[in-house]
């Protein structure tokens, strides 16, 4: 694409900070000369009876249209009779595989300086397939859900994804000692595909222990594959090695190739309107959609202005210790374009 021929992506600012922190990535983008054309979209307020949520059908199609977006945070209102933000958009857009890299950011010391590894999340079903009913009185029942097409899904996703990011392991973590069904066949399905890439090295690790090693030495992990439950729980582990919420950048990949890209954290009421959140995890959010969309310079571009304004200490937001605002912190990012 040239300026001439911008990419067309959608933009949810989303809640709370979000409008803040998507100011500070349209600015960034635009000082980097980034051919990309924002289609902004607002969550509802009323419920949208094609959706029935607050997310408008028009804004459902424009990512299927564009197949690529940025996500703020979004707080679901309070209320009965719609569906969750997240949730909708999960399920219309067929979002499969929830994508987390987690590295140590150059300049922002926490207890490790050699995290770099990815873990991929499988998004639709396992614990959190929302079938829950009471048996009899005090006894109830959650049932958890794997199938074999969306376990080869998702492992396929894993390792072409190893595959085209240069990485060389592929871990699958479960509970197959216990969870013999479920997990086993998860992990049948990942030894499966594994077999279609002898290149790259496939292990299976069960979750306990891979909590233990990954607090111990998380330079033994590549990329990592897992089921909904502990994909959700062993990736803010992973975040926590690296700073926390506001460095975590995560992609969703959904049908047709659908990419959407989204901070990890949400709306931060506490800090909302007020010029002190951090952009970094949407910053890098659209980092990683920049390389979706093969703009792999740009991506680097801004990826290593982000680590050097981080590193050089002077302009800092107040979760990382500093008292930098949103603003001046953006604008020391573009300076360092
Ligand atoms: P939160 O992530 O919004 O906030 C937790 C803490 O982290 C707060 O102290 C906040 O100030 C801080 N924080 C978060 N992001 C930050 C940033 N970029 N810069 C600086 N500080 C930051 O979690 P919460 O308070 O549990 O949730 C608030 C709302 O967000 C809820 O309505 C929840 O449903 C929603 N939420 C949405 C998403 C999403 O859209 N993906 C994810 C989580 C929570």
């Amino acid at each position: 694409a040239s300026s001439n021929n911008p990419i067309r992506a959608t933009l949810f600012p989303g809640d709370g900070i979000g409008p803040e922190i998507a100011e500070s990535v349209k600015k960034v983008l635009t000082t980097a000369e980034v051919p990309i054309e924002w289609e902004e979209h607002f969550v509802g307020t009323k419920v949208d009876p094609r959706t029935q949520s607050f997310l408008t059908s028009e804004s459902l199609e424009s990512v299927r249209r564009n197949r690529v977006g940025l996500k703020g945070p979004m707080a679901t209102p309070i209320g009965k009779g719609h569906r969750s933000l997240n949730l909708t958009l999960r399920k219309e857009l067929g979002l499969y595989a929830n994508v987390r890299p987690c590295y140590s950011l150059s300049g922002y010391k926490t207890r490790y300086d050699d995290v770099n590894l990815v873990t991929i999340r499988e998004n639709t079903e396992g614990e959190y397939s929302g079938l829950e009913h009471q048996v009899v009185r005090g006894v109830v029942e959650s049932l958890k859900i794997i199938t074999r097409t969306a376990s080869l899904r998702v492992a396929e996703y894993a390792f072409h994804y190893a595959r085209a990011n240069g990485r060389e392991r592929v871990s699958a973590i479960h509970k197959a000692n216990i969870m013999r069904k479920t997990d086993g066949l998860f992990l049948e399905c990942c030894r499966e595909v594994a077999a279609k890439y002898p290149d790259i090295t496939y292990e299976e690790v069960i979750i306990d222990n891979c909590c233990m090693m990954l607090v111990k030495n998380p330079a033994l992990f590549d990329v990592l594959v897992m089921p909904n439950l502990y994909g959700d729980i062993i990736s803010d582990l992973c975040a926590g090695l690296v700073g926390g919420l506001g460095l975590t950048p995560s992609c969703n990949i959904g049908e047709d190739g659908i990419a959407l890209a989204e901070a990890v954290h949400g709306s931060a009421p506490d800090i909302a309107g007020k010029n002190l959140a951090n952009p970094t995890a949407l910053l890098l959010s659209a980092v990683m959609m920049l390389r979706h969309l093969k703009l792999n310079d740009k991506a680097e571009m801004i990826h290593n202005a982000i680590t050097k304004t981080i590193a050089e200490g002077k302009y800092r937001t107040a979760d990382l210790g500093g008292s930098s605002t949103t603003t001046d912190f953006t604008k020391a990012i573009c300076d360092n374009l």
